[in-house]
């Protein structure tokens, strides 16, 4: 019997990934891509898997997180991981490839298998083709981006990501920090406050002034409509350039909390929101930015608590179209509102190629002719990923949901703060843990992969 043809929609990391994998599984596929007829803002060729920015993948150490992640593409045949390799050029521990031979080699690939039909035109609503997959990444043509939304509701997609930096639980010094809500019970609450006197509110405005930013990506930011959507949602930075209390009475309004250290109610008040239900990871609330990371480092450091702060994400402000994916998502990966629709890539809601890469080969996995194929477990990279997407999917029965599900979605990027904490504690400290951490997502990752393998 010929498997059900599929159609995708984007011909970048993801869509890349999705058409050879399902080729490989001999599902014809047919591959629509927009480029060189219509560019994006960032795109400079019609290539498949054009790398936009950096020619790096991250790190290939198997004791890090991106490291770990790749090795599980490796395990699953990723071809686009395959390519990357191939092209590989020197970078330290990093995969950094040469983005020419790269593109060039992939587009050779795609366009010299029968399986896959390449269509060169744009989409601008969604097709009635069933199955269906969305990769049109972070640059999305408006078009299809407003069809999109009237499928899912104009508030379930966003343009444009502003990003606050999220911290590792177990980094902070949780001496001077204090819990408690707005106008809520003392010493109770959801939130993790960090108090400022006025002097450190005015030293950590003078940091932001006069920290150093990075330049806005040609073309990209520098349209229009980005700029619009920016001003909706401005960086820490710019709060502090347009007056002194501009950030004491917006994010870091200290109203309705009381310091149990003082009695008083702070100058000003950073809150951290916890980022699972586990606790592991906090965001500080409305700190979008677009400072380096490495002036991130060194202007949050000197927070009440932050001397010793390890940032697993870094605050940011770029043009990104993705969704709401914990509730527009099934736990099959296709939208709820259509079903046989399966958004994949970075417009599904994570950053990154590897990321991308790793939700495309995934997609496919979903779509291959054969029993279905469960979720991978919340252990392994590309799991902790997913259940970040999904979280309900993988919420056990009767559990009420977490922040995870309830606050606002923001884009996620692969970290150790998205694996589930280990059970009872690890003698040696951090190195130890991710050591723990790694031996478990092997571990998972294999019997998983064995039972996909296994299942017909
Ligand atoms: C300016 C910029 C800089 C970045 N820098 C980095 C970086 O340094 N490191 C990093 O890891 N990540 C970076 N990213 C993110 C990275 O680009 C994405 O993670 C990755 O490319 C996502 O892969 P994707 O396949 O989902 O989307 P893409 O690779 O963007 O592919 C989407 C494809 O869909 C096509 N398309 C869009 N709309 C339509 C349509 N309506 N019809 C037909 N085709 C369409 C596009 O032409 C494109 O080929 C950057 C993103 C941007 C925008």
């Amino acid at each position: 019997m010929t498997a059900r043809p599929v159609m995708v929609v984007g011909g970048g990391l993801a869509g890349t990934e999705v058409a050879l994998s399902l080729a490989g599984e001999n599902v014809p596929v047919m591959l629509v891509e927009m480029r060189p007829e219509t560019m994006t803002g960032a795109h400079r060729s019609g290539a498949f898997s054009e790398l936009v920015c950096s020619n790096s993948l991250k790190s290939v150490d198997p004791g890090t997180a991106h490291g770990l992640l790749k090795e599980e593409l490796e395990k699953m045949g990723s071809k686009v991981l395959e390519a990357a390799l191939e092209c590989r050029i020197p970078g330290g521990g990093a995969l950094v490839v040469d983005r020419e031979r790269f593109s060039e080699r992939l587009t050779r690939q795609v366009e010299g298998d029968s399986r896959i039909t390449v269509l060169r035109e744009r989409i601008d609503r969604i097709p009635e083709v069933r199955p269906l997959v969305l990769a049109t990444g972070p640059l999305t043509h408006p078009a299809l981006a407003r069809a999109l939304e009237e499928a899912i509701g104009s508030d379930r997609l966003s343009f444009y990501d502003a990003i606050s930096p999220v911290v590792e639980a177990s980094s902070l010094d949780f001496g001077p920090l204090f819990r408690g809500d707005r106008w809520g019970e003392p010493g109770v609450g959801d939130y993790v406050n960090v108090p400022l006197d006025r002097e450190k509110y005015e030293a950590l405005c003078a940091d932001l002034l006069t920290g150093e930013r990075v330049p806005p990506h040609e073309g990209v930011e520098d349209r229009p409509e980005v700029l619009r959507a920016f001003e909706a949602c401005q960086p820490v930075e710019s709060l502090a350039e347009s007056g002194p209390e501009t950030l004491a009475f917006g994010p870091l309004r200290p109203v309705g909390l009381v310091d149990p250290a003082t009695g008083k109610t702070p100058c000003a008040v950073l809150q951290l929101r916890a980022e699972n239900r586990e606790e592991t990871a906090y965001n500080l609330v409305g700190f979008q930015t677009k400072l380096k990371y490495s002036e991130q480092d060194r202007i949050f450091r000197k927070l009440p608590g932050f001397s010793g702060a390890v940032f697993l994400r870094y605050g940011s402000l770029h043009r990104n179209t993705f969704l709401d994916a914990p509730r527009v998502l099934g736990s099959n990966l296709s939208l709820l509102a259509r079903d046989g629709v399966y958004p994949t890539g970075q417009m599904m809601g994570v950053e990154g190629y590897t990321e991308s890469i790793a939700l495309g080969r995934l997609t496919a996995l979903l779509l291959s002719p054969g029993p279905p194929v469960s979720l991978p477990p919340p252990a392994t990279a590309l799991g902790a990923l997913v259940r970040a997407l999904v979280p309900a999917a993988y919420r056990e029965e009767g559990t009420p949901p977490g922040p995870e599900e309830t606050g606002r979605f923001s884009p996620v990027n692969l970290h150790f703060g998205l694996f589930p904490p280990l059970p009872g504690r690890v003698r040696g400290g951090k190195a130890e843990r991710r050591k723990a951490q790694v031996v478990r997502a092997r571990e998972a990752f294999d019997r998983w992969w064995e039972s996909v393998r296994r299942r017909g």
